[in-house]
């Protein structure tokens, strides 16, 4: 995961509340005759490249690359209090 903003391309409001979404693989062993799972091994994280990156407010899930290029695209300018003369 990148340390960079975030802003979902989608709904365009959001830049704060994410879900990374993981791939895990986790082996089992099964009863041949009857199909009952009989073992199952700790879940091993799949290492991805680029992430997915599911957005918390409209729920669409993109690449990571999607979300930190929205953000580039559209930067968070910070607040500028404007002093009165
Ligand atoms: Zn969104």
């Amino acid at each position: 995961m990148q340390d960079k903003p975030y802003f979902c391309p989608n709904c365009r409001s959001n830049r704060v509340k994410f879900s990374i979404m993981s791939n895990y693989s986790q082996r089992f062993l099964k009863d041949a005759i009857t199909g009952v799972v009989e073992e199952m091994a700790e879940p091993v994280e799949v290492a991805q490249a680029e992430p997915h990156i599911q957005c918390m407010v409209c729920n669409f899930v993109g690449n990571e690359m999607r979300f930190v290029k929205q953000a580039e695209r559209e930067p968070r300018t910070p607040s500028v209090v404007t002093s009165t003369y």
